[in-house]
């Protein structure tokens, strides 16, 4: 039974749903985990996470195909990217066989939350992972938790797809051989002040630019860059640095194996972002918001798809890519995982 949700009015917020996952790892091991319906938690007042910021997380999305099957896109990239991050955070890592169930158990509870196919609403799927034991010298926690909720989000792009303008940050966000390549929280609270900064100026995001040279494009706060140069040819950043979006990584192979496109991943100069046709953002989000405008300290630099639709070659990324997760479109081996 599907809950009584107005799936197209909801937006990109908490909405409680009736069970999450948790698991516990104390003494050098994680306790066997399950379903709970308590979406609050009390913790220590000395937690690794709370003191050190010992914290990392994915997200991933559950939603109906076309034919009704309740599935999810690619959780094993999902759980390989929580190991790396686990890792570099000297957090203990949760097995990929581990990770891939849980989300199953959870979406399968909460199937009610699911939306509809044709909605354009989808279930968001948060993992993540916070240092639950005391810690006051600075050294990794002995306790964790594990923890899954979901909770219902609506269409990314209310009433038409819109492309966005975008400025060139004096900020960074991650430094050469930091945390930028893994998905801890530690890199989203130093970003905050950067965006709300953006916000205030009138720009949706920030270009973050490489913090060793200043002349790199890396990416935003939580999407990569795809670009499209003028014979079509699809060109992402390179860096050690960038977040690797699963989105992007998939959306590349669609370019490639789907459409035919030659796709490069390689160092972008700001300075040659003048000369591209397209640009967009990519993240499950939204999968590609495209960019119509970015703004470089007062220059503009206007994309010639414009400020009307997504770029042409952006378009069939995008609908090649959201076919393929709806099941319009067959996917490659391994890529829909259903419930
Ligand atoms: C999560 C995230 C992305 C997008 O990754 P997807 O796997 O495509 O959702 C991009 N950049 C940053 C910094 C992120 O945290």
């Amino acid at each position: 039974m599907k809950k009584d949700i107005d799936w197209g009015s909801l937006s990109f917020a908490y909405v409680d749903t009736d069970y999450r996952y948790e698991t516990r790892y104390k003494d050098g091991k994680w306790d066997e985990g399950g379903l709970t319906t308590d979406k609050m938690m009390q913790i220590h007042e000395c937690a690794g996470v709370l003191q050190y910021a010992q914290t990392c997380f994915e997200g991933l999305k559950a939603y109906t195909t076309e034919d009704g099957r309740t599935v999810c896109f690619r959780p094993d990239l999902n759980a390989e990217r929580m190991i790396n991050s686990c890792q570099r955070l000297e957090m203990p890592t949760i097995d990929k066989d581990k990770f891939i169930s849980a989300v199953k158990q959870v979406v399968k509870a909460n199937e009610g939350f699911v939306p509809p196919f044709g909605s354009g609403a989808t279930l968001y799927i948060r993992p993540y992972m916070y240092a639950s034991g005391p810690v006051i010298g600075v050294k990794p926690a002995d306790e964790y938790v594990f923890r899954i909720f979901t909770t219902p989000v609506g269409p990314y792009f209310k009433g038409g797809v819109k492309p966005i303008t975008i400025r060139v940050s004096d900020f960074d966000r991650a430094a050469p051989n930091g945390t930028g390549h893994i998905k801890a929280g530690l890199n989203y609270a130093m970003s905050l002040h950067a965006i709300v900064d953006a916000h205030n100026q009138g720009f949706a995001e920030n270009m973050y630019l490489d913090p060793a040279t200043r002349t790199k494009v890396e990416e935003t706060g939580g999407a990569n860059f795809l670009f499209v140069t003028k014979d079509n040819t699809v060109v992402t950043p390179k860096s050690s640095s960038i977040l690797p979006s699963i989105t992007r990584r998939s959306l590349i192979y669609v370019a490639e194996h789907y459409l035919g496109l030659k796709v490069e991943e390689r160092e972008i100069l700001l300075d040659e972002v003048k000369d591209f046709a397209e640009c967009g953002l990519c993240g499950t989000a939204a999968v590609i918001s495209p960019v119509g405008k970015i703004v470089d300290h007062g220059k503009e630099i206007c994309m010639p798809a414009g400020m009307e639709k997504m770029g042409p070659i952006t378009q069939k990324l995008y609908d090649t890519l959201t076919g393929i997760q709806m099941g319009r479109i067959e996917a490659p081996e391994g890529w829909i995982c259903e419930i």
